[in-house]
């Protein structure tokens, strides 16, 4: 019989048949959909012909359906629905993929092919769109250093592997830290500690085999810890070992691994031709530059030191009410903002969670996509992998858009968080392909299932990700839906986020599951500004960190990175009492990989752009404003990486994000 992974699928909308396809047949099929895949690249690397943009970028671009059949079903199953058999071969599979791409980049026959193909590109009579599809792959060989030879190739393997190496130290040192520290506590010390804090710390002592509770530096111990416990000796030896983290002098102390992280890191892109490491980083990004991203962080960091500092001036004086003279330090920020908070935003969750029915908040998240887009939903019927999973066909017009499917639920066997991921993406090259999007999240069941305001906002976030798969309208796959810049990725789906806080559709969907009525006006007020609480402080440590690792790539790398750190934040006037979100020994975004170096700025960035974006909404008559709901389609959402996000958000807006309606959707604007 033959393998169901590797077959052309006769379902619906080509759905994978996922009640024919057993884990046994994963391997074999993923073995031979490689195969097809490196035999496709050797045809194109070794052929005789001359190169030319079909026979080089659009071969490259032409999928390998095994391959791509192989692996969606796989990931998508070991994410959301896996069991012991999935995770070994999830173990045995991450290397052997690993290898068969970084052979692709490495391959000098095939890059020799791009080089010709991108030395010709302006006699080649591309169109836009084959332009930026053969500037990105070209660009994505230089990068991968296959155009280096002989010992300049050499040395770059050996930072490439070094870095690896020293990625994974930082993380396990990390790790050890904060599994061997603790603080023993008694009955005493439990007082005015709230009972979800006392048992967390009960059941971490037996973990721990101790007699008694204790503290760790388990995040989700020490910070409701900090937060909530009245004495302050305590607070401050749990504050300081948290600070700590990696910087403890012996084994696992990372500062060492921080420095040579560093050197080699600018050694790479010195070779791969580059200033320096930002410049090398942040070539793909929207922001490009260093100068730019400095800007944008500056912009913010003034206005959100001058709300950290007001706020300290309340806390302060709470806190010498309490009979404590002296100044305010890191170990009571939280402990008097959470008084604050108490006093000034008293929200309660669970009055508020009736009103927010998941069937419902589905409902207005397709409503809000009717609205903007013109997509409909209807409910299909499919065998898929998890009997909590639903499939929409989504049209518009009678016309197939996307199969959506919601996998909603926890349960043992998924992954923690919230993802979006398209099983087969759109593109129209070498035929027409309609996109399978996924949102996978991890609510609670119910019945009916009820949301947490977080959870509904991780609801339309997702959907905004899948708007991007499911709107996407170009025509080769590599640059299609999200396949964007990581500081342009976000847009979206952040942006996506705004209309539920749309007061005309939290009236019509956040009703409630017992009397219908929707959610009072006066509770939404309170939801909105709790949100918004303590944003001097969150702003002030991000900011801060963000500027840091800027620093340490945009330059000649420091050889004392601690000493850098101190330089940097004496520069910006840190306020005392508050520290950076990650110090450098522990600041795994990063030093565990390259995800996040001189990139840890782009949550903030992308931040920037959805309350931009939203505003554009607003000045124009509202958030359905039809004329913005088309340029958004037209110049976002529909356009993948097909052209540079700059271009793309200066299309939509008129001009690049400024950061008032940021400060604005923060309170950090002046009162
Ligand atoms: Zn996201």
């Amino acid at each position: 019989m033959s393998n169901p992974l590797l077959s052309r699928w006769d379902t619906p909308f080509e759905i994978a048949p996922f009640n024919s396809i057993s884990d046994d047949d994963f391997a074999p099929a993923l073995e031979q959909a490689l195969a097809a895949h490196a035999a496709q690249i050797d045809t194109i690397a070794n052929s005789s012909e001359a190169p030319g943009f079909a026979n080089v970028i659009e071969a490259l671009e032409t999928p390998c359906r095994e391959l791509e059949q192989v692996l969606g079903v796989f990931f998508t199953v070991a994410g959301a629905d896996s069991n012991p058999k999935r995770e070994e071969l999830q173990r045995a599979f991450s290397p052997r993929l690993a290898a068969h791409f970084s052979a692709i980049t490495a391959n000098k026959a095939l890059y020799a092919r791009v080089k010709a193909v991108w030395d010709q590109r302006d006699v080649l009579d591309l169109t836009q769109e084959q332009q930026r599809v053969l500037m990105l792959t070209h660009r994505g060989f230089v990068r991968g250093g296959a155009a280096l030879e002989g010992e300049a190739d050499t040395r770059m393997q050996q930072i490439k592997g070094r870095l690896a190496t020293l990625g994974t130290e930082f993380t396990q040192n990390l790790l050890a830290d904060e599994r061997s520290w603790f603080m023993e506590l008694t009955e005493e010390d439990l007082e005015g500690l709230p009972e979800f804090v006392i048992s967390a710390a009960r059941a971490a002592g037996q973990e721990m085999g101790k007699d008694g509770p204790v503290v760790t530096l388990s995040r989700s111990l020490i910070t409701p810890f900090l937060q909530f416990s009245p004495r302050r000796d305590l607070r401050e030896t749990a504050f300081n070992a948290w600070a700590a983290r990696g910087a403890g002098g012996g084994e696992t102390d990372n500062r060492a691994i921080a420095a040579e992280t560093l050197q080699l890191r600018e050694e790479r892109a010195r070779l791969l031709g580059y200033k320096n490491f930002a410049a090398y980083k942040l070539e793909t990004e929207m922001a490009r530059t260093p100068d730019a991203v400095r800007g944008l962080l500056m912009d913010v960091w003034g206005p959100a030191k001058a709300r950290a500092d007001e706020d300290a001036k309340v806390l302060t004086a709470m806190m010498q009410a309490d009979g404590i003279n002296g100044d305010l330090e890191p170990w009571d920020w939280r402990y008097y903002a959470g008084k604050r908070r108490k006093a000034e935003h008293d929200l309660d969750e669970a009055a508020l969670k009736p009103y927010l029915q998941l069937d419902r908040m589905i409902e207005a998240v397709f409503a809000c996509a009717n609205r903007l887009f013109g997509l409909e939903f209807a409910p299909l019927d499919v065998p898929l992998y998890h009997p909590d999973c639903r499939a929409w066909a989504v049209t518009r017009n009678g016309a197939h858009v996307a199969v959506f499917i919601g996998d909603y639920f926890a349960r043992g066997s998924k992954r923690s968080g919230a993802w979006c991921s398209a099983m087969r993406q759109q593109a129209k090259f070498p035929q027409v392909q309609a996109p399978v999007v996924i949102n996978v999240c991890n609510f609670a069941k119910g019945d009916p299932a009820l949301l947490s305001w977080d959870d509904a906002r991780t609801l339309f976030h997702e959907f905004g990700h899948a708007l991007h798969q499911m709107l996407s309208d170009v025509t080769y796959e590599s640059i299609s839906g999200t396949s964007v810049a990581r500081d342009f990725v976000e847009l979206p789906s952040q942006l996506y986020e705004h209309w539920l806080e749309v007061p005309e559709v939290l009236q019509e969907f956040a009703t409630h599951a017992e009397t219908g009525e929707p959610m009072p006006q006066e509770m939404l007020e309170k939801v909105l500004g709790a949100a918004n609480f303590d944003m001097g402080f969150q702003t002030v440590e991000y900011v801060a960190s963000a500027l840091v690792d800027l620093a340490f790539h945009d330059g000649p790398a420091p050889s004392d990175p601690m000493a850098k750190q101190a330089e940097v934040l004496a520069e910006l006037g840190m306020p005392r009492a508050i520290i950076m979100r990650h110090a450098t020994p522990h600041f795994a975004h990063v030093f565990a990989g390259d995800g996040y170096s001189s990139g840890y700025y782009s949550y903030m960035w992308s931040e920037v752009m959805d309350a931009d974006a939203f505003a554009a909404f607003e000045e124009a008559g509202g958030a359905f404003d039809a004329e913005r709901a088309k340029a958004l389609e037209a110049h976002i959402l529909s356009t993948g990486g097909s052209v540079d996000p700059a271009e793309l958000y200066t299309a939509f807006r008129g001009r690049l994000p400024g950061v008032e309606a940021l400060l604005q959707g923060r309170g950090l604007t002046a009162q």
